[in-house]
């Protein structure tokens, strides 16, 4: 068996030959709102050519697993209700496992919500008045100032309160907006309570995926530091992060450990193409024809790249030879990165992931 795939050693071969499942985030690496994230369908039908299974671990509760794989096998990824964990299932059997079979719980959210609750034995109700001795909550379009106001008195009545899951945003083509944890919020804001939280990081959902997959070498792939990247890490799995959701490359340069994915790559493509290795240079890290140097100036790094080399790679071998840099030096914490270019490519290359201001000058 090789070793373990860390950003400095890179995958020598596809991650769909090297891991034997891709557990997969759903909004952010397979699609964006309702559209395929162009290309990875085909990629993902390749990879399952290869021999790699896939398990869809979502903490998006408003949906059903039925409709959940109905939405992507028409996105032309074919899934059936079994190959889909949602963070409601989770937060049903957790509730279930704490409260018992039975147990009257009020949803807010999506009708995924009441429907894991409702599979899980648990008893839906609608008000904080029938007595529930949980409240969960889950991400919904529908969700309004009347659920979070049943919520409020549930919680303050001294129901649970349980959130499938904490994630601030959701991605969007417009941009981040509102996600369950924003809502989340709200409600314990004004009761005082912290939540529950049952969906990713929670290592729950990608375990339970493991056993319905039997995975030996699970690869978790997701657009989120705090809830895939970290949970793949409490599960023990090894992770991609793709930069089609929510994770920018200045937000993942000053990631703490626990945040810091194993692989890195634009789109969930990468998973058939070979991940390159970062490699220690004299005075520096090099990946492809990009270097990260020390600069002058202390706590600043210094990014080149050499026009000599022909191989493009990705377009992202500056950022990983960055982050091996840094993440090397800060080994116990995140931290801001100052980062400067040492010629007009490496500029070029900052100004697009937004690390600092698009210098032009070289600093030698
Ligand atoms: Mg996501």
């Amino acid at each position: 068996m090789s070793p373990p795939p860390s950003l400095a050693s890179g995958s020598p071969t596809p991650p769909s030959g090297a891991f034997d499942v891709a557990l997969l985030d759903l909004d952010g690496v397979v699609y964006v709102g309702p559209d395929a994230v162009p290309g990875v369908p085909d990629a993902l039908a390749s990879a399952r050519a290869a021999g790699m299974r896939l398990g869809f671990v979502t903490n998006n509760a408003a949906r059903t697993p039925d409709e959940v794989a109905g939405h992507l096998t028409a996105l032309g990824v074919p899934a059936g209700a079994g190959d889909v964990i949602t963070s409601s299932q989770a937060a049903a059997t957790v509730v279930a496992d704490l409260l018992g079979a039975g147990a009257a719980v009020l949803p807010v959210g999506g009708a995924g919500v009441a429907a894991a609750l409702t599979a899980a034995g648990l008893r839906v109700v609608a008000r904080a008045e029938d007595g529930p001795v949980a409240v969960v909550q889950g991400y919904g379009r529908e969700v309004g100032w009347a659920q979070l106001a049943e919520a409020v008195v549930a919680v303050r009545n001294g129901a649970r309160h349980v959130a499938t899951n904490t994630d601030a945003t959701i991605p969007s083509p417009r941009g981040p907006l509102p996600g369950n944890g924003a809502m989340v919020g709200v409600v314990s804001a004004i009761t005082g309570q912290a939540p529950l939280v049952t969906g990713k990081p929670d290592p729950a959902m990608h375990a339970e995926c493991v056993r319905r997959t039997g995975a030996r070498r699970p690869l978790v792939v997701g657009d989120r530091l705090d809830t895939d990247i970290e949970g793949a890490r409490r599960a023990g799995a090894a992770s991609l992060l793709v930069l089609t959701g929510v994770t920018d490359p200045a937000i993942l340069l000053e990631a703490p450990p626990q945040h810091r994915p194993d692989l890195l790559s634009a789109d969930a493509g990468s998973l058939l193409v070979p991940h390159p290795a970062v490699d220690r240079v004299a005075g520096g890290l090099r990946c492809g024809a990009w270097t990260a140097r020390p600069a002058e100036a202390e706590g600043t790094w210094l990014l080149s790249a050499d026009a000599s080399t022909t191989d493009p790679g990705d377009g992202l071998d500056g950022l990983r030879a960055l982050c091996v840099a840094h993440w090397e030096r800060h080994p116990d914490d995140g931290a801001r990165a100052r980062v400067l270019a040492a010629d007009p490519v490496a500029a070029a290359a900052l100004a697009e992931w937004g690390l600092g201001p698009a210098a032009t000058g070289s600093e030698q």
